[in-house]
């Protein structure tokens, strides 16, 4: 049996011009990163899992929960029934899409210490993160290295998307220069709608595929669109900034940066902590907490309940805690529970 049987699986593809047999092939010789795996980051790793990827490696640190099975499309009820690690339930669904590809899920964060080994072998990365922290640590590392990002947010019915590539056009920096954090309007308050989050990775995808197999307009703009206004926007990125501290001046304030800090989670009524460095045995933090709460453990994370409150300890020394979006409160729970 062939696995490229019935006129060839990418064979609709293969017949769009600008793609065609050449760029199949840059396509399935591509590495990919995915930082991220939520609403944006779920349709995008489908898209390109179904397109021929070579290698997709799925990046993300939290787990699934019935409040993300409105948009973000590849998790099941089961994923959220037994709060599996996004990149663990993202893989598996993934490889039943097409085992030509090469998987690679990382329950992990990407911070200022682990950024360089977990993208180092990417030739794109698409942003699939919920702040704006990452983002910026994402676009230090693009400008260093020369490997191009593509960045895109969605809240309500209100999505956009930028291409960066900063050997040919402005970096993210050159248009957003400080954080706007803070001062957005998150989807927490405002709530977000899955057309939204699905039209803004149908960009992202579309961006990835030509920088992929290598269109040369490079057409560097923001896409703004609401899709229950029915609008959008194509606004030029403008030229690159010369006093731009990051791609100007070349200084990664970013990723010179220190670990990172605490972050209350998008949606997620939780916080999470950088709690240690180093690498925790689950199990025998288990046997501790058991006279604390009820515990749940298993190879992804370790799950502890009290009253109001859930602490979740992954392995590499991040924890989540739930009921709380103040970083004070999360680690006054946490410190009780595990120890500061
Ligand atoms: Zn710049």
């Amino acid at each position: 049996m062939q696995a490229n049987g019935g006129g060839g699986r990418y064979s609709r593809q293969v017949l769009f011009p600008p793609i065609g047999e050449r760029g199949q092939e840059q396509i399935r010789a591509a590495t990919v990163c995915l930082v991220g795996c939520g609403a944006l980051g779920s349709l995008a790793a489908e898209a390109l899992v179904r397109a021929g990827i070579g290698r997709l490696r799925v990046i993300d640190r939290d787990y699934v929960d019935f409040s993300n099975l409105q948009r973000q499309w590849l998790y099941a009820e089961e994923d959220a029934r037994n709060e599996v690690p996004k990149a663990v339930a993202a893989a598996t669904r993934l490889r039943q899409l097409n085992s030509e590809v090469l998987l690679e899920p990382l329950v992990s964060d990407v911070t200022p210490s682990n950024i360089e080994e977990l993208l180092e072998d990417c030739a794109l990365i698409l942003d699939g993160t919920d702040n704006f922290e990452t983002r910026y640590l994402l676009n230090d590392f693009s400008v260093k290295h020369g490997r191009p990002w593509v960045y895109g947010a969605a809240i309500g019915s209100y999505g956009l998307t930028m291409p960066v590539d900063a050997e040919r056009g402005p970096c993210f920096r050159c248009v957003y220069s400080e954080s706007p954090a803070g001062q957005q309007p998150t989807c927490d308050v405002n709530g977000v709608i899955a057309p939204a989050t699905a039209t803004v990775a149908a960009w992202q995808v579309a961006a990835a595929m030509r920088l992929l197999v290598g269109w040369p307009d490079f057409a560097c703009a923001i896409h703004s669109f609401d899709v229950w206004a029915g609008t959008s926007r194509r606004i030029s990125a403008g030229p690159r900034d010369p006093n731009c501290v990051c791609c100007g001046s070349r200084r990664f304030e970013f990723l010179d940066g220190q670990r990172a800090s605490p972050v209350s989670l998008c949606g997620r009524n939780a916080v999470q902590l950088h709690v240690t460095a180093k690498r925790l045995d689950l199990a025998a933090l288990a046997i501790d907490l058991r006279a604390l709460g009820e515990v749940r453990v298993n190879e992804f994370a370790l799950r502890v309940s009290i009253p109001k409150f859930e602490v979740t300890v992954f392995p590499d020394g991040r924890a989540i805690v739930k009921g709380t979006t103040d970083v004070a409160v999360a680690k006054g729970v946490y410190a009780q529970l595990v120890g500061a």
